[in-house]
């Protein structure tokens, strides 16, 4: 449930229900609006009765919330979160697009695709240094060597990092090199991970499971805010249908539907989606038009030698073009990128 505080209460009388939230087993989650404050009461509330808070001076109403996440409901916060990213915000009206190759694998081939990218006006670079191979004979990446990667390409262009962090233990290292940490659609309910993540406190790009629903991937998103960290970025990255023709199925309906569920940023990742270097233009271009806050996108200077994903990775020609379509499709709904 939440309680809704009068306009006007006072900070003794807010800090009375939080005390009193917690004295009863739930966790608090204080939501200091421009009007008015509400207070999240997170945990099983149904054995609770709605008037131990109702009672009490400054309270206005209490609502409760019958979605089975809360903290990620637009209920809880109308206005839409932005996440702060070195210098850029996702979620606000700057479409963000964030690029790189799949895999980290050697300096020299991310530095090359750094400077393209930057090129291209994009400000967060991305590449994955532990790999969540469908094989285990596939290449898994270079480990704390692609990090180490990570960090010197960042002190050189000066690009954020989005990097995958694969298991709760990696959290710490992984967080010492990233400016966001993302969770692959095959940990989308790692809920050990998620607790680590949510915990740890860096933004985190949570990728919808490739066989999940939408309000599958909330609940795994509540589980990052409900361990306090509200700088949460929702993926959708394409999920498994009966087609085959394309490696997954981009569910674009999924961002009307989260921007009405959730205040989180979404963000879609056509190169998994389609799985073909060809498709991922039109993706893009649609994603911008359906309201998508960010978009990640797969760029390798040489696709064709690439260690995974070679097939999806655009060239960095291809990209620039890319993003100047999708910089007129984000103007002509009222955005920029
Ligand atoms: C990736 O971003 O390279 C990746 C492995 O993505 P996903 O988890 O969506 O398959
Ligand atoms: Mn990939």
């Amino acid at each position: 449930m939440i309680v809704i505080m009068k306009v006007g209460a006072t900070r003794d009388q807010v800090q009375a229900v939080v005390d009193r939230v917690s004295e009863l087993g739930f966790s608090p989650h204080p939501l200091f609006g421009e009007e008015r404050t509400v207070i999240a009461v997170i945990g099983d509330e149904r054995p609770v009765d709605e008037s131990v808070f109702r009672i009490m001076s400054g309270v206005d109403r209490i609502v409760r919330i019958l979605k089975p996440f809360k903290l990620a409901s637009r209920d809880f916060h109308p206005d839409d979160t932005v996440v702060p990213i070195n210098g850029c915000s996702i979620g606000g009206n700057q479409v963000i697009i964030m690029a790189g190759p799949c895999s980290v694998e050697s300096k020299e081939q991310l530095l090359e695709t750094a400077w393209a990218v930057k090129e291209a006006g994009v400000d967060i670079l991305r590449g994955g240094a532990f790999k969540p191979r469908s094989s285990p004979y596939s290449f898994q990446g270079l480990g704390e060597r692609g990090l180490e990667i990570l960090a010197e390409v960042k002190e050189e262009t000066g690009l954020a990092i989005i990097t995958e962090v694969m298991a709760p233990e990696q959290v710490s290292l992984v967080g010492k090199y990233a400016d966001i940490l993302q969770i692959g659609t095959r940990n989308m309910q790692n809920y050990n991970l998620l607790h680590a993540v949510g915990e740890y406190g860096k933004p985190v790009l949570l990728k919808r499971g490739m066989m999940s629903t939408i309000d599958e991937l909330l609940m795994s998103a509540e589980y990052i805010l409900s361990h306090g960290n509200y700088r949460v970025i929702l993926c959708e990255r394409g999920i498994r249908t009966f087609e085959t023709k394309t490696r997954n199925t981009l569910d674009i309906s999924a961002v009307p539907v989260l921007k009405q569920n959730t205040h989180l940023p979404i963000v879609i990742d056509p190169s998994h989606a389609c799985g073909n270097w060809e498709w991922v233009e039109p993706l893009a271009m649609g994603s911008v038009a359906a309201g998508a806050d960010g978009l990640l996108v797969e760029v390798h200077p040489h696709p064709d030698m690439a260690l995974s994903d070679g097939a999806q990775s655009l060239r960095p020609d291809k990209f620039a073009a890319l993003v100047k379509k999708v910089r007129a499709v984000a103007a002509a709904v009222g955005r920029t990128v």
